[in-house]
């Protein structure tokens, strides 16, 4: 399970460099061949097998009405509630400044993981230099230059050392019910939607208390349906949620991504797809978690045509790719047109989630295929695939038994993942296919 590392310390000591060091760079690739603009601050990524969604805090712009300094401990506090685990920047070219000690401050007083981190160490004599930061009451300092990346190994393995064991997989609460996340940018129509579903009878719910987060499975048993929803924003309600709200939404939504089983991506009608709904349905890829795309506002769309719908759902599916086998609603929430269908396809999708195929059952479909149209020989090596089974994991994850496992190449893993999902449904399911050596 994704645990989420924030990156706090005031303005200019570097944040952003190491971001873009642990997420940017790989991401930047990604988003290049995928058409997506690169304004994100925060990604997944992972370090000795740990996966984990890390937060650049000073990518958000903070309230201009506040004053400056009082917003970005603002940020801090909301990092504080929101992240597992902290990485503190300073700078050792500044030293210590008043802000870093308004900073440390907040941090000593809460319990929460923090990694110091003085960056900027870019070479041995500044690494006596960083001895002052002892006095900030946080520990040993970890010293690192986020611009050539030294340090920041031994930055990560005690990131990865301060995150809580790693759970099972899957949380198990005893039940199987399937978990329901609606996300998507503001505006778009969630709590319409949540409203419109659960309307009044949402003061029966009974609120279970998540088993390691303070996230909220709301329980519903209502059209014959049982479900619960993810309800991350009951979180907010002692505090104002009038500043920082980018940042915070943001969080929220990761947050909501990680404690589903399916995630409700909703779009604007209007509005199409932009690189915030792509960032969002890349978490949730991530995540490996269900994904439902519902496009709503549908009744705002002027001088629809008999194929309008078809064209939209084209549209999206392109920008999709190459995990385009994910399910389109298009609802109006507010003429209640498709909602329940909304619901109804977020839950087929939990089941193809959990769908398992019998080893028999898989090689008879797959094997003949692989005879047929077996994986190009490299360098005069034959790559023979033996035979497939699924893995006994909670999401969909093949593991095809080959001699030569590294010869295997990213077309032919798509094309054994397309025969895969013609043949049985895994529709809005990501999928792992692993080959490994036999
Ligand atoms: P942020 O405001 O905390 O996100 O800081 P930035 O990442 O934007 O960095 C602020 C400035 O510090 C930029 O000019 C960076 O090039 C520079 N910088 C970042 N990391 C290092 C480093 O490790 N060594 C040196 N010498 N400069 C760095
Ligand atoms: P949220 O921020 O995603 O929770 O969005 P809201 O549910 O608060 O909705 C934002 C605005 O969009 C509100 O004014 C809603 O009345 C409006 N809205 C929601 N769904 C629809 C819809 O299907 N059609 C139209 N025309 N407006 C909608």
């Amino acid at each position: 399970m994704g645990n989420i590392v924030a990156i706090v310390g005031r303005p200019n000591v570097g944040k952003s460099t190491l971001f873009n060091r642990l997420v940017g760079m790989r991401q930047a690739i990604v988003d290049a061949t995928e058409g997506t603009t690169r304004d994100r601050h925060y990604g997944t990524t992972d370090w000795n097998g740990r996966e984990f969604t890390v937060i650049d805090t000073g990518g958000f712009t903070v309230n201009s009405e506040d004053i400056f300094e009082r917003a970005i401990c603002r940020q801090v506090e909301l990092a504080i509630e929101e992240a597992d685990s902290l990485i503190f920047m300073v700078d050792v070219e500044t030293g210590i400044t008043d802000l870093d000690l308004t900073m440390a401050e907040l941090l000593r007083r809460q319990s929460k993981p923090v990694l110091l981190a003085v960056n900027k160490v870019d070479n041995a004599m500044r690494q006596t230099d960083a001895y002052e930061f002892y006095s900030l009451g946080l520990g040993d300092p970890v010293t690192v230059s986020s611009m050539t990346g030294s340090g920041t190994g031994d930055l990560l393995d005690a990131v990865v050392a301060s995150l809580p064991a790693d759970g099972p997989e899957e949380k198990t609460d005893g039940t199987t019910i399937p978990k329901i996340a609606i996300v998507g940018r503001p505006n778009v129509g969630k709590s319409s939607l949540t409203n419109a579903l659960l309307g009044e009878e949402r003061n029966i719910v009974t609120p279970i208390a998540g088993t390691t987060r303070d996230a909220i499975h709301s329980y519903y048993n209502k059209f014959g349906m049982e479900f619960h929803l993810v309800d991350t924003a009951g979180l907010r309600k002692k505090q104002k949620v009038t500043d920082d709200l980018e940042f915070y939404s943001v969080m929220r939504t990761i947050r909501a991504i990680e404690e589903c089983d399916t995630a409700i991506l909703m779009l604007d009608a209007s509005q199409g797809v932009d690189a915030q709904d792509m960032n969002i349905f890349h978490l949730i890829v991530k995540n490996r978690k269900g994904c439902v795309i519902v496009v709503n506002k549908w009744d705002t769309v002027p001088d629809k045509q008999s194929n309008t719908m078809k064209e939209y759902a084209e549209n999206i599916r392109r920008k999709l790719a190459p995990f385009s086998d994910v399910p389109i609603v298009f609802t109006s929430v507010t003429e209640k047109q498709r909602i329940f269908d909304a619901l109804k396809t977020a839950l087929h999708v939990c089941d193809n989630r959990r769908r398992r195929i019998p080893t028999s059952e898989l090689n008879d479909f797959i094997l003949p295929i692989i005879e047929q149209t077996p994986p190009p020989s490299i360098k005069g090596k034959y790559v023979r695939i033996k035979y497939a089974m699924m893995l006994p994991t909670p999401t969909p994850q093949f593991a095809f038994f080959v001699n030569l496992p590294q010869y295997v190449k990213d077309p032919y893993r798509r094309f054994l993942e397309n025969r895969i999902r013609g043949e049985w449904d895994f529709s809005g399911v990501p999928m792992q296919i692993y080959f490994r050596q036999k």
